[in-house]
C-alpha cells in the first residue's frame, strides 16, 4: 500500500525516533509499504517519520545508481544495495567533508548541496532483527546519514547556512502549505 509522505512542517518530522522491537505491529507489511512507497516516489531512501511514524526506522535502496555513469567505478556495490535500519546508532563519522546534491521526498524541488563527513560507522537490525555494525562510505554512507538525519527529527535544510536558509525559506513556507506540484501521494500539514 502506498502511504503518503509527510511534508515539510508536519511535527512528527522534528520528533526523535523511539527503538522498536521485534513485535512491533504489522512490521513486515509496513516495510512493504514503505518500499512501495519510496518506489512510487522514484526515492532511494525513506525514514518512518516521512510516513507519519516517530519510529527509529528508515530504508535504502541505491540500486538505481548501478546505471548511473556517475558512480561506474561502485556499479557492483551499489546494484545489490537495498537495506531496512531499524534502532540504527552512528558509532562514528570519519574521512574528509564532502559536497553532495541533497533532495527529500519530504522537501519537493528544494535541491542544496549538503556537506557530510565520507565514512560512518553504524550498528543497526535488520528486518529479521539481526544486529549488524557495518562501516559505509561514498553515496551509501550519504544516503544513509541523510535517512539517519529524519529519525533525529533532522532535515537537510538544517545544514544550509543562513543565507541558504533565507533563500529557501520562502519555499518551504509553500511545501508546508501544500502550494507545490509532485507527481506522488503526500500530505500536507495546513
Ligand atoms: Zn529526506
Amino acid at each position: 500500500m502506498i502511504l503518503p509522505i509527510r511534508a515539510f512542517g508536519d511535527p512528527v518530522l522534528r520528533k526523535v525516533g523511539k527503538d522498536i522491537d521485534k513485535d512491533y505491529p504489522g512490521l513486515q507489511e509496513l516495510i512493504d509499504n514503505m518500499f512501495e512507497t519510496m518506489y512510487s516516489a522514484n526515492g532511494i531512501g525513506l525514514a518512518a517519520p516521512q510516513i507519519g511514524l516517530d519510529i527509529r526506522m528508515f530504508i535504502v535502496d541505491v540500486t538505481p545508481l548501478a546505471e548511473d555513469e556517475d558512480y561506474e567505478d561502485i556499479a557492483e556495490e551499489l546494484k545489490d544495495f537495498k537495506k531496512v535500519f531499524i534502532n540504527a546508532q552512528i558509532l562514528e563519522e570519519s574521512g574528509e567533508e564532502w559536497k553532495f546534491n541533497e533532495g527529500c521526498l519530504s522537501i519537493p524541488d528544494v535541491r542544496e548541496d549538503v556537506k557530510r563527513k565520507s565514512t560512518i560507522v553504524i550498528e543497526y537490525f535488520d528486518e529479521n532483527f539481526v544486529k549488524h555494525t557495518e562501516t559505509f562510505s561514498d553515496i551509501r554512507a550519504r544516503v544513509i546519514q541523510h535517512e539517519y538525519d529524519h529519525i533525529e527529527g533532522t532535515l537537510f535544510t538544517d545544514h544550509l547556512s543562513s543565507l541558504k536558509k533565507k533563500l529557501v525559506k520562502g519555499k518551504l513556507v509553500k511545501i508546508s502549505q501544500g502550494d507545490v506540484s509532485i507527481n506522488y501521494k503526500m500530505r500536507f500539514p495546513k
